[in-house]
């Protein structure tokens, strides 16, 4: 019959989207390591009040224990309203950015189960609702999402990791709807912006090559970086202070931070005090009140004429290549909301604090780790928001005060399951943030 015959086209289609529903079905109960884009509507009581719709992420990452997931929800503002509208984030263009003041939501996986059909996901999550510049936080429940594996609509990367479904609240009542869709591999996307003052060199890379994208990209994190030589008087012999790097921080086009996430490096000669690197936009220094947009580093510091300095003592910082990277990724490190982390010899452990506990024959920096200690790479991962963005919540508003990170939601495979789960107690860290 000719109605049984299909269409070269749709034959096409189907041959097309074969692989992701391998790839789907392989996957188990799971849902795909990445960035999902979430949409999320929410009834209201009655029938008259139109629902609230929310656009937001949410970040998966699986590692060889077992599932992490989070994520951020933001008000989709209604649009012929005037004033700022929000725009539905457009799923073929990678990981969005969503304005700061309409975030809403903070979003905890607890459990990843597998649904009816093939494919079919039940996401049990937590909502914390954000209480804005006050920086409290409230409970607003537990709710199950029964998803449904479906067909994703054009503009999505990958046609099979496409859910959508009811979400339940405890009581098994409907509280609305929610569509999730793959877009990325990553979890996270940032520029990091390093501007040179003349005479100062570019921490770019350690002196094996590894730069920024990879470390970033080792923590689910897609950065991007420019390098630009700035045209700044130095303030004098003295070096900058906290202020002058402030004001060098705010001139020409300002940067729109509801746009990208872009932190800047200030590279100068000197700092005042006379210091390694420092995070300086925090507190009274931060006049325009959006934290944490940028740090700066010393390129003619000195490092001491000291033994504990191993192999770069006595050099000129821009000169030790590796210290000197390390420095710059540990105040972009602050920068993103981290404080200091005293476990391992990662980056956001202070430099002298490494130098000091070198045990021979190796000499500083030799021991030095290169990578975010586990603690902070899941915080990176798995903070809410307004955390870890540039102009979000204010430097050292600690880990304690944003709701606790997600645990693992599914151990796979379970044979694995050795009862190591990650622990989410967060670390102690010193007060100083140089
Ligand atoms: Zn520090």
């Amino acid at each position: 019959m000719a109605t049984a015959l299909t269409s070269p086209a749709a034959g096409a289609e189907a041959a097309l989207r074969l692989p992701d529903r391998l790839a789907a079905a392989s996957a188990g109960a799971g849902l795909r390591p990445g960035c999902h884009l979430v949409r999320l509507t929410l009834d209201r009581e009655g029938t008259a009040t139109p629902p609230v719709e929310y656009d937001g992420t949410l970040r998966v990452e699986r590692d060889a224990v077992g599932t992490v997931a989070s994520g951020d929800l933001y008000l989709r503002r209604p649009s012929g309203l005037g004033g700022s509208l929000s725009h539905e984030p457009d799923p073929a263009a990678g990981i969005p950015v969503f304005a700061r003041n309409d975030y809403r939501y903070y979003v905890r996986v607890t459990d990843i189960a597998p649904g009816e059909g093939v494919g079919d996901v039940s996401l049990d999550v937590e909502l914390e609702r954000y209480g804005g510049a006050a920086g409290k936080w409230s409970r607003e429940g537990g709710f199950t999402a029964d998803l449904t594996r479906a067909q994703a609509p054009p503009g999505y990367p990958s046609a099979g990791d496409f859910l959508r479904g009811d979400v339940l609240d405890a009581s098994r009542r409907r509280a609305g709807g929610v569509t999730i869709g793959w877009i990325a591999d990553r979890l996270r996307r940032a520029v990091i912006e390093v501007e040179c003052v003349d005479g100062c060199e570019a921490p770019l890379a350690n002196a094996a090559g590894m730069d920024w994208r990879s470390i970033f990209a080792a923590i689910g994190w897609d950065v991007a970086v420019t390098h630009t030589l700035v045209e700044l008087a130095d303030p004098g012999e003295d070096g900058w202070s906290d202020a002058e790097l402030h004001a060098a921080l705010s001139r020409g086009d300002q940067v729109d931070l509801d746009a990208e996430w872009r932190f800047r490096l200030l590279c100068v000669r000197r700092l005042r005090p006379d210091e390694r690197g420092r995070m300086f936009d925090a507190a009274g220094t931060d006049s325009n009140k959006v934290p944490r947009e940028g740090a700066a580093i010393a390129a003619h510091w000195m490092i001491p004429d000291e033994e504990q300095w191993g192999l770069v003592r006595h050099l000129r910082f821009g000169t030790a290549t590796d210290p000197y990277f390390r420095t710059a990724v540990h105040e972009i490190g602050h920068a993103m909301g981290l404080e200091h982390n005293t476990a391992e010899n990662g980056f956001m452990r202070p430099t002298d604090a490494i130098s000091r506990g070198v045990i021979p024959p190796q000499r500083f920096p030799e021991n030095v780790v290169w990578a975010y200690q586990d603690e902070d790479a899941r915080r990176l991962r798995h903070l809410p928001d307004p955390w870890v963005r540039p102009g979000g919540v204010p430097f050292r508003l600690a880990y304690l005060g944003a709701p606790s990170l997600p645990r693992d939601a599914m151990v796979a495979p379970p044979s694995c399951s050795s009862g190591s789960r990650r622990s989410t107690s967060p670390c102690r860290s010193a007060p100083r943030y140089g």
